[in-house]
């Protein structure tokens, strides 16, 4: 039988094949490299020229000008595509870390706070955010993410990283909450890609394991790999990285805990399972927090976060939205929680793709306000989404219908002259018309507010109200905080007043309103009065402006004593421009060279405030009158100059009163205001 013929493999082609392709690959690498240099260099000069960041007709060319390229080398021009997909998107992401770079550049070191410890996700991602930057950070690990907060607030920090959501297990609620009560401001975004692992000891292995320590979220997003598990118990436990720590300590190796890969490497433990989330794209978004709003230059893609409520009218949200529509800005993230004070209407939390700084993001911005109660921007910064921009192959480049969008936008109003914007006609044409518990004001219907100057006692308080409520009176009022021209004089009953008055109107079925101090209480009595009222004495108390200005009760803001309609008016847009779409205003008598009244009711004001605002106008005729006397003719003028409404001071017993009895109604005459009012005598 013949041997078969061996032949000895002859290596010595294909060895020096894969050289030469290895030699190719070294060359791809090296121009790669370049290109990147070359890159930056454009990135620079681009920042230089101030032209912007992303150029899509470029993009496209290029890719054009590949595929041609493409088709006389005889390649494939899908995978040409695909490669230059991945280029130009690393070029992308090169020119804005180039970019952000520049604009961050805050000084060399800063204080992270975030809540956990040395390898928390917190802290991972706190890294990622500053490493293209040329800051060196230093952290103060916090017990609670409010903890967090509180250092940037107080400057004991100068940023706080966040977690706000994940992919698995969604959003949180205690974060979102925070930024909406917080003063801070986002400057920036970071998504970190979770990697959960599971770590043990030294001579631990999953099959010993008899427990595993966890944080809630992250136990719920390895639930898959946990359910394969059904002998082993799962501890909750605050903090990845400290449940890690933890079981350092215990030196157990029954005990396990699910944390990063970097947790292991700093307590010295072994991974036993990698990746054992149930997805595998599994990110989280951290917020980065700071006390000031940065400003981002216009070239860099940004994102705007704002918070926003818009009440229970069917389609008000959708109508609100509308204007982003409008405006061409896309809408990247909507997510509700409940308001605070009031717990069936939502705050609505929105990101979209846009600087405020922009136009067209400004125009939106008007039409939301104009639209919604209450609308505060949280930040404006780079996005981290570098999403690839739409391309269209099939029609060449030069082709393609260039809609200067610009071009067909309204602009937003500008600030007149006499210093507010949001609170002129020019921004608003139609009357704003408050809501409160179906109370209208602004409305059609003229409404009254009636009640005591301050709450004295239970019973005065509710004999009051219910004379207010029989005579027609819609709101009920009451002094809790009494501020005083003297010392001496009778200051109010402070918080047990206002629950007399919240009990009053409970019974009776009134919104109630009362004045609001100083900023400190303004958080606090939001709770429970239905409208802060802002005495004349504060008009221009800039901080309880923006305080009020903050909280998503309406605001009735009273004109200080020798305050021109322009002052109020900006006075009010303090309130707007912090959040507060629900202003009205209420008349109350000036100071004037005449003393035969306490004040000069100016009834000219109100008509004069209804060509140049759109919010509603009211009078109180009893603090101009001092003199009850007076008050029902001057409410009747109030009315007659087209007032929405009044406030009227009324008492069961004037005589006693303990504050502003000489211009208190009883109840009788404030019977037969209600009866002139409304034409039934
Ligand atoms: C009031 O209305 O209770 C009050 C104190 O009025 P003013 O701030 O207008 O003096
Ligand atoms: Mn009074």
């Amino acid at each position: 039988m013949e041997e078969p013929i061996k032949r000895e493999p002859d290596d010595q082609p294909i060895e020096s094949l894969r050289e030469h392709v290895d030699g190719i690959d070294d060359a791809i690498l090296g121009l790669l490299a370049e290109r990147r240099r070359v890159s930056s260099e454009i990135a620079s000069e681009k920042q230089r020229t101030h032209r912007p960041f992303r150029d899509e007709d470029r993009e496209n060319s290029l890719l054009t000008k590949r595929i041609e390229a493409a088709r006389d080398h005889g390649l494939d021009p899908g995978l040409v595509v695909k490669i230059w997909e991945q280029i130009i998107s690393d070029s992308v992401s090169l020119q804005h870390e180039h970019f952000q770079g520049l604009i961050n550049d805050r000084g060399s070191t800063a204080v992270v706070a975030l809540q956990g410890i040395e390898g928390s996700y917190s802290q991972l991602a706190a890294e990622q955010f500053f490493r293209d930057k040329p800051i060196d950070i230093s952290l103060l690990a916090c017990t609670r993410f409010a903890d967090a907060a509180n250092a940037v607030e107080h400057g004991r920090a100068d940023v706080a990283v966040l977690p706000v959501e994940n992919t698995t297990s969604g959003g949180i609620a205690e974060v979102y909450d925070l930024l909406l009560h917080s003063r801070l401001a986002v400057i920036g975004e970071v998504k970190y890609r979770v990697q959960h692992c599971l770590l043990g000891t030294e001579d631990s292995s999953v099959d010993t394991i008899k427990s595993i320590y966890g944080h809630p979220q992250a136990v719920t997003q390895c639930s898959d790999f946990l359910g394969e598990l059904p002998d082993v118990e799962v501890v909750f436990f605050g903090d990845t990285a400290m449940s890690g720590r933890r079981i350092k300590a215990m030196g157990d190796p029954t005990i396990a805990a699910i944390a990063s890969e970097e947790a292991a490497r700093r307590f010295g433990l072994k991974v036993l399972k990698r990746d054992i989330g149930n997805r595998k794209e599994n990110f989280t978004r951290f917020l980065v927090v700071a006390r000031d709003p940065v400003v981002v230059d216009p070239q860099i893609p940004s994102k705007t976060s704002l918070v926003l409520a818009v009440g229970n009218d069917p389609g008000a949200l959708m109508e609100v939205l509308a204007d982003f529509r409008d405006q061409n800005i896309p809408l990247v993230k909507l997510e509700s929680r409940p308001t605070i004070d009031n717990p069936w209407e939502e705050m609505f939390y929105v990101d979209f793709d846009g600087n405020i700084s922009e136009p067209h993001v400004q125009v939106a911005l008007d039409g939301v306000r104009r639209k919604a109660k209450f609308v505060r921007v949280l930040g404006c910064y780079p996005s981290q989404d570098l999403r690839p921009q739409k391309r269209n192959l099939s029609v060449a480049a030069a082709e393609r219908p260039r809609v200067k969008a610009a071009a067909s936008r309204e602009s937003a109003v500008a600030l007149k002259a006499d210093g507010y914007r949001l609170a002129s006609r020019g921004h608003k044409t139609e009357n704003t018309v408050i809501d409160v518990r179906g109370v209208k004001i602004g409305g059609d219907d003229f409404f009254v507010i009636a009640g005591p100057c301050a709450v004295e006692s239970f019973d005065q308080v509710m004999a009051a109200a219910a004379a207010a409520k029989a005579a027609g009176a819609t709101i009920l009022r009451g002094g809790c905080f009494k501020p005083r021209t003297s010392p001496y004089s009778f200051q109010g009953l402070g918080y047990e007043g206002l629950e007399m008055l919240a009990e009053a109107g409970r019974i009776h079925d009134m919104p109630i309103v009362t004045e609001v101090p100083a900023p400190e209480e303004v958080e606090r009595m939001s709770e429970t009065s239905d409208i802060l009222q802002i005495g004349a004495r504060n008009m221009q108390n800039f901080t309880l402006l923006s305080e009020v200005g903050r909280s998503s009760r309406p605001v009735m803001l009273k004109r200080g004593m020798s305050a021109s309609l322009d002052e109020w008016l900006q006075a009010a847009e303090y309130i707007l421009d912090a959040g507060n779409q629900q202003v009205f205003l209420c008349e109350r008598g000036i100071r004037t060279f005449e003393t035969s009244t306490r004040n000069t009711l100016d009834v000219a004001a109100v008509p004069v405030l209804k060509q140049r605002t759109h919010l509603p106008v009211i009078v109180d005729p009893s603090h101009a009158a001092g003199d009850r006397q007076l008050v029902i003719p001057l409410a009747l003028a109030g009315q007659a100059v087209g007032a929405h409404g009044l406030m009227v001071e009324i008492h069961p017993n004037p005589a006693e009163a303990k504050s502003d009895g000489p211009q208190s109604l009883d109840l009788d005459d404030f019977d037969e205001l209600m009866g002139l009012i409304t034409g039934k005598i």
